[in-house]
């Protein structure tokens, strides 16, 4: 069987972990994180920082219950809801309502600003402890695992593996998960659905027709909205009506048929271990874009700065790096570059410079959007780095070391680059 498990208001059990008065309450995490990342004075942000530095939260972004900086200018509220705790979803409040709207539904919503680093951070934990448990596990979003229990849990078993499985994670993580288990993936990731919040729900082969039968086809994962208007043209609302038009759906190419196989259980789709985490990024808009240069280097050392801290805690080595930069009214500059080099902070200040340089290509144009993301992890192996730089980047990444440990323990802005000043 294919178990799949998706934690429940994952961001805001997160939050949960950090304040536990923030259990039963109405809640959302949304609107924009460490609102104080470019204070050049960070004497707030430290304050913030021990005030907010819970167990497991190296102290990376400010999270703050104090929200000016959910509005703008016009003092207006912005932002949207990335998550919403089951409190506040029975007012109706959902993720992607704006959090003006969120409000309106439910007035007492306690809002509060997103922080990604613990999210990964818990995410990596999480997956790390279920590659213990379950041989084959894949990493589908940082809230959903698909794991194959095949050749390891008789399909009998399952149920009973999967209680003990959400037992365990609510024991040693203190998150609520909930679990769907079939013969296919996307009839398990429907399953889980079916179950949320809190819940398990196993689904064997010969019960699949009965519980598909009802569903809304948009229910069903990956259904885009063309298929699914398409499909409504032909009176085809639920996967019921979908297994009656195997003839209709399958001639509709390739991509009619691998639906078609999806909706039946039949599709065959392999759990894949791969490390399939997309990357690791960080990015900024401004609210007013940034013409000054010297300004807009300062910003960019400040992101390479948080960004570098995030790389070196969850343990990667990339050697694929992209930057982009946004103009204005004037569309973006992107390029990305592969380089093996042993990661250091050292390096990555000096490498995200250079290539912002390159594609500032209209330096006269304020800036209104920074980016930088990093791919293709690799294990150290001294073997595969850039030789010429390996003994000078040991060096730079035992500094580095030394530097993480320093801000884990007094905040991100206890040592800051060069480049901010
Ligand atoms: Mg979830």
């Amino acid at each position: 069987m294919i178990i799949h498990l998706d934690l429940d208001c994952f961001f805001a059990s997160c939050e949960r972990l950090r304040d536990p008065s923030l259990i039963g309450k109405r809640l959302v995490v949304g609107g924009r994180g460490d609102p104080f990342i470019f204070d050049k004075n960070p004497a707030q942000a430290k304050k913030l920082i021990t005030l907010n530095s819970g167990a497991f939260v190296p102290a990376l972004f400010h999270a703050s219950h104090n929200s000016n900086h959910y509005f703008n200018d016009e003092n207006t509220i912005r932002g949207i809801v990335l998550t919403a705790s089951y409190e506040a979803r029975a007012f109706g409040v959902k993720t992607g309502m704006s959090l003006h709207e969120a409000l309106r539904l439910c007035p007492d919503l306690i809002l509060v600003p997103p922080n990604h680093l613990l999210y990964h951070t818990m995410s990596h934990k999480l997956m790390e402890y279920l590659a213990t448990l379950v041989p084959v596990m894949e990493q589908y979003s940082i809230d959903e695992m698909f794991g194959d229990l095949g050749g390891w849990i008789a399909e009998e078993e399952t149920e009973r593996f999967v209680i003990h499985l959400q037992k365990q994670i609510t024991e040693r993580f203190n998150l609520p998960v909930s679990i769907g288990a079939s013969t296919s993936k996307w009839i398990a990731k429907l399953a889980t659905s079916a179950a949320k919040p809190y819940g398990i729900r196993v689904i064997k082969k010969d019960n699949i027709k009965e519980f598909v039968n009802d569903i809304p086809i948009d229910d069903f994962p990956g259904v885009g909205k063309a298929y699914s208007a398409k499909m409504a043209n032909y009176g085809i609302k639920t996967i019921g009506d979908a297994w009656e038009s195997k003839i209709l759906i399958t001639s509709w190419g390739r991509a009619g048929q691998d639906l078609y196989a999806r909706f039946t259980g039949s599709d065959n789709e392999s759990v894949s271990a791969r490390q399939s985490r997309k990357g690791i990024g960080i990015s900024r808009s401004m609210d007013h874009p940034v013409k000054e240069r010297s300004e807009l280097y300062r910003r960019i050392s400040v992101m390479v700065r948080h960004w570098s801290h995030t790389i070196i805690k969850l343990g990667v080595n990339p050697t694929t790096y992209s930057f982009s930069l946004g103009y204005e009214n004037w569309g973006s500059s992107k390029k990305q570059y592969t380089t093996y080099r042993l990661f250091n902070e050292h390096f990555i200040q000096h490498f995200a410079h250079e290539k912002f340089k390159e594609l500032d290509l209209y330096p006269h144009i304020p800036v209104r959007y920074i980016a930088m993301s990093a791919t293709k992890f690799i294990h150290h192996d001294p073997k595969t780095f850039n030789i010429l730089e390996y003994h000078n980047d040991t060096k730079m990444r035992n500094l580095t070391d030394a530097l993480t440990k320093m801000r884990e323990k007094y905040g991100m802005d206890i040592v800051r680059g060069g480049g901010e000043l």
